[in-house]
């Protein structure tokens, strides 16, 4: 997988990208990263790459051109996705979209934004990573890139762990433990040191399912509400809930 990142803040990029299991699967070539710099492609001694914006009003608007001029001479791989507050929001849905692609790139804006001229002539897609403002891109960029490499066959030691993971089916996780299994008089569920498989299982579906029903009613509410067996393992393990309206 081929990934560019076009961004006034190389350095956040690469910083981030090169520690723990990223830094791991770029190594082994599952993906690589390219990053540009408009600031690399303009043609003013100031090296400028913002400007007012038409019609006044506060802030700087990253300018058409260094853009532009970027694009033409690096051909970075499309699809090209501008991360906006007022994109599509970043879900794990749109990571396996993004995961099954060859490539992407990834424009950060900075300032008050991008000029709508570079999004409507080079962007494909924006994409949100929440209704709140950052202060620039690269945030939402990593958070695209991770979300989606981590999914990426042969990046996480075991494939399961993201095949297990919270809304891979539609719930929130199960709980975790670990040794020990008193801690401060803290004991962790008797199911999990049973050493009974079948039944661990079942207790982590009813488990993943009264925390999503607790936490993400609406996502109980997308999988069409509680099927009779999840009722039954809810009660079963003794979990007792009120499903919201
Ligand atoms: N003036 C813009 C608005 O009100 O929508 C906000 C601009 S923000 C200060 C600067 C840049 O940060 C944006 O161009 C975008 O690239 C990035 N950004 C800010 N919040 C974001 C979010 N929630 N999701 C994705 N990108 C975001």
């Amino acid at each position: 997988m081929q990934i560019a990142v076009i961004s006034l803040f190389r350095e956040m990029i690469d910083g981030y990208l090169s520690v723990s299991v990223l830094s791991k699967a770029r190594e082994r070539g599952i993906f690589s990263v390219d990053i540009y710099d408009p600031r690399d492609y303009t043609t003013d001694v100031h090296r400028t790459v913002d400007d007012a914006p038409f019609g006044g009003g506060p802030g700087m608007v990253m300018m058409c051109q260094p853009v532009f001029d970027l694009v033409a001479e690096c051909n970075p791989p499309k699809p090209m996705i501008a991360l906006s507050p007022g994109g599509r929001r970043l879900d794990h849905s749109l990571a396996v979209e993004l995961s099954a692609l060859d490539g992407f790139t990834l424009l950060c804006g900075r300032y008050e934004g991008l000029d709508q001229r570079i999004i409507d002539q080079l962007v494909d897609f924006e994409v949100s990573v929440g209704d709140y403002v950052l202060a620039g891109g690269e945030l939402a960029a990593l958070s695209v890139i991770e979300s989606t490499v981590r999914l990426v066959p042969g990046v996480l030691g075991n494939a399961k762990s993201s095949s297990d993971e919270s809304f891979a089916d539609g719930l929130l996780e199960y709980p975790h433990y670990t040794r020990p299994a008193s801690f401060m008089g803290l004991g962790v569920p008797e199911v999990l040191v049973s050493g009974n498989h079948a039944l661990i299982a079942e207790w982590r579906k009813a488990a993943a399912l009264y925390r999503t029903l607790v936490n993400r009613p609406d996502l109980i509410k997308a999988r069409g509400g509680l099927s009779e067996a999840d009722e039954r393992i809810l009660a079963k393990h003794g979990y007792s809930y009120k499903v919201s309206e």
